[in-house]
């Protein structure tokens, strides 16, 4: 089964997407950035260490997040990762144990992104997604699947996005070259809404 790296800028709706993909298509999602929160919240050694790093909107170390992946996904075929690589250092080192088929960016420009992060909310208990404006939940401040309690991530916060999109630009967006001179990359425009980006995405994956 191919492994798949969903690239693009935070608030593209990578997530949004995997989610759907990964069951159409019987793919092992795997979100760092899930990974994370929920070591933050278990208050493990590892979401010790991350923490700081994410409330301020700075990646976790490359050897970090590489040991984790490689744990993860030890064995497996058919991967869609979200969120990962996210610089140079984490593709060298996820060639070394992973082989990469195709890498799909979602293209989508920075005022569209800040606008969806501001009014994005995850669900406290499952982690599930919703944005006020284009993804809202059946009852108010309550997740569709399981009731949880709605949320804002902290790393939410404006000048947190502003920062987190600097670092975007800096050490993630040199993906896209990295991996189209590789032959891999595919892009999709992902300023749509998420069924369209959903067909696309399975689209491509299917041809
Ligand atoms: P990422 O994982 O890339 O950071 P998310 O999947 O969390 O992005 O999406 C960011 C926000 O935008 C969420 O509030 C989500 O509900 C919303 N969203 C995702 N995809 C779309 C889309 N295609 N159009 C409009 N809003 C979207
Ligand atoms: P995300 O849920 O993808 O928006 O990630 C939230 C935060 O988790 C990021 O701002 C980083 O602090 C951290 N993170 C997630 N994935 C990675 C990664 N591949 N490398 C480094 N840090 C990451």
């Amino acid at each position: 089964m191919r492994n798949v790296v969903l690239l693009g800028p935070p608030g593209a709706g990578k997530g949004t997407i995997a989610v759907r993909v990964a069951e159409e298509l019987n793919l092992f999602h795997l979100s760092t950035g899930d990974v994370l929160r929920e070591e933050v919240a278990r208050g493990t050694e590892l979401g010790k260490e991350a923490r700081g790093f994410m409330d301020r909107g700075e990646l976790v170390p490359d050897e970090v997040v590489l040991a984790m992946v490689r744990e993860r996904v030890r064995g497996r075929g058919g991967v869609l990762l979200d969120g990962f690589p996210r610089t140079l250092a984490q593709a060298d080192g996820l060639a070394k144990f992973l082989p990469v088929h195709v890498v799909v960016y979602l293209a989508v420009g920075k005022d569209e992104v800040v606008r969806r992060l501001g009014s994005r909310r995850v669900c406290a208990s499952c982690g599930a997604v919703y944005n006020l404006v284009t993804q809202r939940p059946r009852t108010p401040g309550r997740c569709d699947r399981c009731g949880g309690e709605l949320r804002q991530r902290p790393d939410d916060a404006p000048e947190v996005v502003a920062h987190r999109y600097e670092v975007y630009e800096r050490e993630s967006r040199p993906l896209i070259e990295h991996y189209a001179r590789q032959g891999l990359l595919v892009s999709v425009d992902a300023a749509r809404p998420p069924e369209a980006v959903v067909a696309d995405v399975i689209r491509v994956l299917r041809s």
